[in-house]
């Protein structure tokens, strides 16, 4: 990109969390490059409140007047203007003036404002893995009629997308490896995993994440909701994707060809490095993150999952296979078991079970609209919900 080009304007969604701190880390370091159109949070406003000092951007969004109160009292930024609500999300995802949109809410809470950018035909930096699992053909319908740039953040896809020529499956691949560290209890008993504590779960070994896709690291849910979200992203079905646990987190997933190749992308366990390719692909620009450095003490492992001990990333496989309104009714029941577990009202084996039952005790349909996955969305909450309860 030449000087003299005008700055890459970007509306990030989640800029409180740790995708979104991230994305503002790589964008400091480019200020002509990139500029900050609009920023958002939900809880954190004194997060929110350093950052619009930091970068000025002309919108935040927040939730309820409440907040927007509160952000108020810790900024006094005249040239941002506070929006409030969720339509105001898709509203500063679609403005004309935005190039790019990062997708880093977390959670079905996500699927709206991704939807929108992505049919206004934006750059689609997508993190927020749920709104695939949760609409996949929509939003990937969305993409195909607007002709917005998706460009997967999660690291896995990140990396099979840069293991692919143009991001396309249809040269010679026999099949995508997807890694998994393992998550921190990977070789834990059955009964060990019983009485793990919320505590145990968010301390991921590799990665700092947010406290949701920590305790879906653990689980396995999070390579389950990979292997959806590589189904729709590479045009791919379960049967195509290997699930290999590498627990140092160095390979990123790799592309399995034909003749016999197999290529990987690799790098630290830093999500700059795919949240910078992301913004700036096709070039490649300095992320702030370590050089991985070739010495003895770099050892590779690789292991099968146990999907026994950890059955989300089987409930993930049949949901994928079910088709339909079956990830959506998974994504939401762990959406709620999750949380009932990092709150202490459930065990972390309770997760799997509860989730297990919702897509048993769920009628499965063919997705027709947002609206009807919305109630989708709904009607499992309330099972998974119900179940916590008992
Ligand atoms: P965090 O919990 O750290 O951040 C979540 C962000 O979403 C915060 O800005 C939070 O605001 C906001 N938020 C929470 N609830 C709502 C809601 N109901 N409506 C609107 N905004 C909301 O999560 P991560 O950054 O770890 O993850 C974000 C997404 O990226 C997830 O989908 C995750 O799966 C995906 N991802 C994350 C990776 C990582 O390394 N962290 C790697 C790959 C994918 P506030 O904090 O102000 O409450
Ligand atoms: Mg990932």
């Amino acid at each position: 990109m030449s000087s003299l080009a005008s700055p890459v304007q970007v509306s990030i969604l989640g800029a409180t969390g740790s995708i979104g701190q991230s994305t503002l880390d790589v964008i400091a370091r480019y200020p002509d490059r990139f500029q900050v159109f609009a920023l958002s949070g939900h809880s954190n406003m004194a997060q929110l409140a350093r950052d619009i000092k930091a970068f000025s951007p002309r919108f935040v969004v927040v939730p309820n007047n409440e907040r927007r109160l509160e952000l108020q009292r810790l900024t006094d930024a005249a040239e941002t203007e506070i929006l409030v609500g969720e339509q105001a999300l898709s509203d500063v995802a679609s403005a004309p003036e935005v190039d790019a949109v990062m997708a880093s809410i977390v959670g079905a809470a996500g699927l709206d404002s991704s939807l929108s950018a992505a049919k206004a035909g934006k750059k689609l930096l997508l993190a927020n893995k749920e709104s695939l699992v949760v609409a996949g053909a929509l939003l990937m319908d969305a993409v195909a009629h607007s002709g917005a740039q998706l460009m997967p953040i999660d690291s896995e896809h990140n990396a099979i997308f840069q293991c692919l020529p143009n991001g396309q499956t249809n040269q010679g691949v026999e099949s995508v490896l997807l890694t998994a560290s393992g998550g921190p209890f990977r070789e834990f008993s059955l009964e060990q995993l019983a009485h793990v504590t919320p505590e145990q779960a968010v301390a991921h070994p590799n990665w700092s994440m947010g406290r949701k896709i920590s305790v879906d690291s653990a689980t396995l849910m999070n390579k389950g909701l990979e292997l959806i979200e590589a189904c729709w992203l590479f045009d791919l079905t379960p049967a195509d994707i290997e699930v290999v646990v590498h627990p140092q987190s160095v390979i990123h997933s790799m592309v399995r060809y034909v003749d016999g190749s197999v290529i990987s992308q690799m790098g630290a366990p830093d999500m700059r490095t795919p949240i910078a390719y992301g913004l700036a692909y096709p070039e490649r620009i300095v992320s702030g993150s370590d050089r991985l450095q070739f010495t003895s003490a770099l050892q590779l492992s690789f292991d099968q999952p146990d999907r026994v001990r950890f059955p989300c990333l089987r409930l993930a496989e049949d949901a994928m296979r079910l088709g339909g309104t079956a990830p959506a009714i998974l994504n939401a029941a762990n959406e709620i078991t999750v949380a009932a577990f990092l709150n202490r009202r459930i065990g972390f084996t309770e997760i799997a079970r509860i989730n297990e039952q919702v897509l048993t005790d769920s009628n499965i349909e063919t997705v027709e609209s947002v609206e009807q996955l919305r109630d989708v969305d709904q009607r499992a909450r309330q099972l998974a919900a119900a179940a916590v309860e008992v």
